[in-house]
């Protein structure tokens, strides 16, 4: 299954190949098989799930980034995708020095069977959801506070291993919400032996968002990192490279969705995915009369980056800020 047409390999010879280090890290795909989901299980029709049959095995993602980045290594931290009818039993089965999985994790989940699943499949870390918190709590998904997404021995288990967190806030206002700014700081406080990855740079896609965040004062957190899965935007990333400590930046995708054709932009003091595939992703706008040529998301996420990141930094931020956080965990 190619993914990849002529436009999009002119696109990695003449923007990405010589730019981009030669070995990378993703530290945010979705790993899972179709054994992970009831026999009878069906996404919606229009999910990005569907993108390759419902399924996005760990032999498929290796082939995939061979195909687009085909001059590069690359590494991975992986989970589930977190949909209420996953096994959480399953966890990836990574190999190789730099390949590493986190446990998708409910607040239903009691404490020793968290224990037993991360330490059956050595993972480095949990990924919680607010779609797991909303239905422990009975709440709506809009109502759900960090607090929400994991439980206080949950917790305390992570921080007594020493393990990380990839977490993607709730609330309507992402980073720009106060309410999620204090509890991500008394995280940070709380159990500094977790390493927190807030994805998706908190989730703030539109400029207005970040300058409202607290970044700088999670910069003061050692233990606060942020992957980019699915910022496109420069300025964004400029700002987060000036405010934030690049060394606790780690490169993410989101594959498989970030494999889907599209750009996310800023419109209005918002922020809108621009489709050039008829999937359904947050909030979007379909071009379904293929007005333009699109490129995948995540070409256009590495654009992003190697026009935002610091040159000094560009390999860590690329690959080894998360190995060696990664590694860092598996040794403790
Ligand atoms: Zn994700």
């Amino acid at each position: 299954m190619n993914i990849l047409t002529e436009a999009d390999r002119q696109i990695y010879r003449q923007e990405l190949a010589e730019r981009l280090p030669k070995k990378l890290f993703d530290a945010h795909v979705h790993i899972w098989g179709r054994n992970s989901f009831p026999a009878d299980f069906q996404f919606a029709p229009r999910a990005c799930a569907n993108r390759f049959g419902g399924e996005f095995p760990l032999a498929l993602w290796r082939k995939t980034m061979q195909e687009l980045l085909p001059e590069q290594h690359v590494g991975l931290l992986c989970f589930g995708f977190p949909n209420d009818a996953a096994d959480r039993g399953i966890v990836p089965e990574v190999s190789g020095a730099d390949e590493f999985a986190s446990v998708l994790v409910s607040p239903a989940d009691p404490v020793e069977l968290l224990a037993k699943r991360l330490a059956d499949s050595a993972a480095v870390g949990v990924k919680p959801y607010l779609n797991y918190a909303a239905a422990h709590y009975r709440k709506r998904a809009s109502d759900v506070e960090v607090f929400d997404m994991l439980t206080e021995s949950q917790l305390e288990l992570l921080n007594d291993a020493g393990l990380a967190v990839t977490l993607h806030i709730p609330r309507l206002a992402r980073f720009a919400d106060p309410l999620n700014q204090r509890q991500m700081l008394a995280l940070c406080q709380r159990y500094p032996r977790i390493s927190f990855i807030f994805a998706h740079i908190g989730r703030a896609y539109f400029m207005r968002n970040i300058l409202e965040s607290n970044l700088e004062e999670l910069a003061g957190c050692p233990n606060a990192f942020f992957d980019t899965a699915m910022v496109n935007h420069v300025d964004i990333l400029k700002y987060t490279f000036d405010h934030f400590p690049a060394e606790r930046i780690l490169f993410g995708s989101d594959a498989p969705i970030a494999l889907l054709r599209g750009k996310s932009i800023e419109v209005n003091h918002q922020y809108v995915y621009l489709m050039g595939e008829d999937y359904d992703v947050g909030t979007a706008i379909r071009d379904t009369e293929h007005a333009v040529e699109f490129t995948t998301f995540f070409y256009e996420q590495l654009r992003a980056i190697l026009e935002a990141v610091p040159e000094k930094s560009l390999e860590d931020v690329f690959y080894h800020n998360a190995v060696n956080l990664f590694r860092s965990i598996v040794q403790k």
